[in-house]
């Protein structure tokens, strides 16, 4: 059957590069109208079963990994799973030459044709509803003046810097002692100026490496919607994160993007019809809304939180937690590290707001 994806970004990618698993699948690649850009930007994933070939595009990868506050530093380490990082237009253009060999077309909108017997996937960003919480940062590839950073550690948070305007933190990849992606992060409802987060990472890089930037050789921004999201378009079936693939809480969504996609072709070959689905469990869904209901209600208790979790897991424990892998006894060791006090206030609060929306 005709089977046109809508969009050209990660998850239509993916599926296109395993068109040959769908051998039913006339497989096109539609370019939307309207959409804005392509623009690269790093993307950070595990390495999980089924990524090895992301794994083969990744620019380099860290088998240590930090969370800071201002009480302590907790160094996770795994081996098995690194922590990779990769240029997104580098794995697009791969998928892209694998899937110009399976046959995919790449099209215009405007191009498709009324076929009886077609089906479409809409990968178009989904829709965040008025004051949902976002993941807005903004990040620069800098070098900067003395030999500062700790190349064999990524640091997924350090939580040492402004928290007045919600949970802000610094991701920073450090590609060489002098040569760094250092990325001003914060869980808000609102985006803040460019100048903000180029503040946060100017007085980051003094205060805590005493260096100065000499050179900026890449930028990047991003928005991504936390918590529950509407389709793009609700009568045409999703795909990615239009098919609930962001984790609501953590804003990762590349891991999730291959479980769905792996999961649907699966599917096909037991007989069943194409679809993607929401590939997060009912439990880590509830679990991730309890946290962001504490995030925008006490944004001051996030460096703990964070803190508490990376030192009570251990490396492969966090990566199975963060790639929804995680087991009942998994998720009871990370609901013991939590302060108890805001996670009960987060509960009582998520099922007070739950309950409103019911009656109304
Ligand atoms: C700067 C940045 C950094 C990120 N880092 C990570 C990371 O480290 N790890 C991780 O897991 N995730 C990360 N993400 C999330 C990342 O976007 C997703 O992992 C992934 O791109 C989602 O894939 P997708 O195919 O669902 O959506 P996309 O890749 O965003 O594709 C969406 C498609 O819709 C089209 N489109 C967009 N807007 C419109 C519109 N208005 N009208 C019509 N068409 C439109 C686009 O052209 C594209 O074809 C990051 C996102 C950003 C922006």
């Amino acid at each position: 059957m005709k089977t046109h994806i809508l969009g050209d970004g990660v998850a239509a990618m993916m599926l296109a590069s395993r068109a040959n698993e769908l051998p039913e699948h006339d497989v096109s690649i539609v370019h939307p109208q309207g959409a804005p850009m392509a623009r690269d930007h790093m993307l950070g994933f595990w390495n999980v079963d089924g990524l090895e070939s992301s794994v083969a595009c990744s620019r380099t990868s860290w088998s240590k990994w930090a969370v800071i506050t201002d009480t302590g530093k907790s160094v996770m380490h795994s081996d098995k799973h690194a922590y990779h990082i990769m240029h997104k237009a580098n794995y697009l253009q791969s998928c892209r030459e694998i899937a110009e060999r399976n046959g995919v077309a790449f099209i215009e909108e405007n191009h498709i044709k009324d076929e009886e017997q077609s089906q479409t996937f809409d990968s178009r960003p989904p829709r965040a509803s008025r004051n949902a919480m976002l993941q807005h940062f903004l990040g620069q590839e800098v070098e900067v003046d003395k030999p500062v950073f700790d190349a064999s550690t990524a640091i997924l948070m350090d939580f040492r810097v402004d928290q007045s305007q919600g949970m802000h933190f610094i991701y920073l990849l450090p590609y060489s002692s002098t040569q760094a992606l250092v990325e001003s992060t914060l869980f808000t409802t609102t985006v803040s100026k460019r100048e903000y987060y180029l503040k946060a990472i100017e007085d980051y890089l003094m205060d805590h490496y005493g260096a100065s930037i000499t050179n900026v050789i890449h930028e990047e921004q991003g928005v991504i919607p936390m918590g529950t999201l509407s389709q793009h378009d609700a009568n045409i079936p999703g795909l990615g994160a239009n098919a609930g693939a962001i984790r609501p809480a953590s804003g990762y969504t590349f891991v999730f993007i291959h479980q769905q996609i792996q999961r649907a072709i699966q599917a096909t070959k037991q007989g069943k019809p194409l679809r993607f689905k929401r590939p997060h469990k009912a439990i880590d869904v509830w679990m991730d809304s309890v946290l962001l209901t504490v995030l925008k209600n006490w944004p001051s208790q996030g460096p703990k939180l964070f803190g508490r979790m990376a030192s009570a897991l251990s490396g492969d424990e966090f990566v199975r937690f963060m790639s929804g892998q995680a087991n009942w006894r998994l998720r009871l060791k990370v609901i013991m590290a939590m302060p108890k006090l805001p996670f009960i206030k987060g509960v009582s609060k998520h099922i007070f707001q739950r309950s409103e929306k019911v009656v109304a």
